[in-house]
This record gives C-alpha cells, sequence and structure tokens, in this order.
C-alpha cells in the first residue's frame, strides 16, 4: 500500500523518492485532482497505482510549475484518460518551450537520464511532453471535485515565473516556493518577488490547517517567515555589496545566508531581475 497521509477535507499527500517530492490528491464526489505527476514514466506509473488505491474516480491534474520533477509524469497521466492539466500560463509556455526542445544537448530531460532513461531520451511509452491546456493567469480559478472544491491561485513570480499554489479546505499546497530539508533552488528564481510571495503565503497561512510543500515534511508557518526573512536579508545584503563594488558581485557570496552555488545563482538572478 502507498504510503499516502490524511489532511483531512478529502486531501492527503504522498511523499515519493528519490527527490521527496509531494503529491497531492484532493477526492470530491465526481472527480480527484491529482497536484504534480513526476520525473517520467516509471514514477507516474507507481503515483498513479497509488492513486488508483484511494479513487476510481477521473482525474484532473495540476502542474505546480515547470520543472521536470513536477510534469514529466503527464504523459503517463493522459494515457490513463486525463484531459484536464492545469498550469500558470508562463509555466505552459516553459513547458511546451521543453516540448520543442525535444532531446537536445542540455535539455531539461537530461536531468532524468539516470532515473528515467527512456523519458531522458525521449522513446517509448509516455515519454511525451503534455503541455497543460487548463490556463490559470493572474485571477484565481476555482476546481469543481463534486462536494470538494480547489482554489488554484498565482502571488506573481518567484521560484519560476509561473508557481501556482493549491489550495483546498483543509491544505495550501506551495510547489517549490517552499521546500523542506533543502535550500531554495534559484535556478529559474527572481529572488526579491520570491521574498515578497512567501511573506503573501505566510498571511494566507491561517486559512490552511497544514503546508504542503514541493519537496520535504509539511511546513509551520515559522519556516515560511524564516525562509522570507532570510531570502530578504540576502537580497538587501547582495544590492549593498553589488553597490560597493559594482564590477564584482561575487564578493558578496560569502555574506549571504546560502552556500556557494546557491548564492552564486541568487546573485545571478538577482542582478537578471534588476535589469528588467
Ligand atoms: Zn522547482
Amino acid at each position: 500500500m502507498a504510503n499516502w497521509r490524511e489532511l483531512g477535507g478529502g486531501t492527503s499527500v504522498l511523499a515519493t523518492e528519490p527527490l521527496r517530492l509531494n503529491i497531492g490528491l484532493v477526492v470530491g464526489t465526481e472527480r480527484a485532482l491529482v497536484v504534480d505527476t513526476g520525473e517520467g514514466p516509471r514514477q507516474a506509473a507507481e503515483v498513479l497505482a497509488a492513486v488508483r488505491e484511494k479513487t476510481e474516480l477521473p482525474l484532473v491534474v495540476v502542474n505546480t510549475h515547470a520543472h521536470y520533477d513536477h510534469y514529466f509524469g503527464n504523459a503517463a497521466f493522459a494515457a490513463a484518460g486525463v484531459t484536464e492539466f492545469y498550469a500558470h500560463e508562463n509555466a505552459a509556455a516553459t513547458i511546451a518551450q521543453v516540448r520543442d526542445a525535444g532531446t537536445a544537448a542540455g535539455g531539461e530531460r537530461e536531468a532524468v537520464a539516470d532515473t528515467e532513461p527512456e523519458m531522458a531520451a525521449g522513446e517509448g511509452e509516455n515519454t511525451e511532453i503534455v503541455v497543460p491546456t487548463a490556463i490559470v493567469r493572474d485571477q484565481p480559478v476555482l476546481v469543481d471535485l463534486g462536494g470538494v472544491s480547489v482554489t488554484l491561485f498565482y502571488l506573481g513570480r518567484g521560484h519560476t515565473d509561473g508557481d501556482l499554489l493549491v489550495g483546498t479546505s483543509s491544505t495550501l499546497f506551495s510547489g517549490d516556493l517552499v521546500e523542506e530539508g533543502a535550500p531554495p533552488a534559484f535556478e529559474d528564481s527572481y529572488p526579491e518577488e520570491w521574498a515578497d510571495v512567501l511573506r503573501h503565503i505566510s498571511a494566507l497561512r491561517h486559512r490552511y490547517e497544514h503546508l504542503v510543500p514541493g519537496h520535504g515534511g509539511l511546513c509551520s508557518d515559522a519556516t515560511v517567515r524564516t525562509m522570507a526573512d532570510t531570502m530578504a536579508t540576502a537580497v538587501r545584503s547582495a544590492r549593498q555589496a553589488t553597490r560597493e563594488t559594482p564590477d564584482d558581485a561575487t564578493k558578496a557570496i560569502p555574506i549571504l545566508p546560502y552556500g556557494p552555488e546557491q548564492s552564486r545563482l541568487f546573485i545571478q538572478r538577482l542582478k537578471g531581475s534588476a535589469l528588467r
């Protein structure tokens, strides 16, 4: 039996390996909604089997954002009859780019060479990239599952430019805007706006009993506030260091509250967003 954790109100969460990715499930009387699909057909098959232990209802899918571990399993869900895939418009645009890039070297598919070799090669069943067509923009979208509804909403750019939040009567699924047990992933991020989004999540937190991060264990509000404060402080420190030595922003790396690799990405992304 799959290791589901019940969160109340028809909501549950499945912790998966190897990335401690959290898969969400919300079950109504007519349909059930799955949050994120895993990193390829192998993992998606396991997730689907786990979902089918809980419900035989038709499924809809939400991809919280356009990182491979959250949507590479879509094709397996499409093969299982899912036609409604939700994502933020920016995430859908990025996923379409990954689809169009095929198996080019340096592409997103390379990330799963070890765990999902068929997906990496783009060969075999359920290895195509399925781009969400149920698009969420700035306005929240309510998905009615029959007696249970789920709100999909966007709080602005953060971990990526298209992070969707998924709110149920008991639980907020944050995608990788919040991660437990790992430093924030800055690769495609907008650090200054991300700190604001985290404050916004904290302000909404009282509405939800549980917060499920993209990876790792459930998070308290204190975790989210610490993450927000740390990021806001890092933004200030990096900006100040950049003012003092404009030619060498890497000078700020030792003073930032992240490891060297995270700090390098952080500065790169902070400089990038300042130019926009
Ligand atoms: Zn991510």
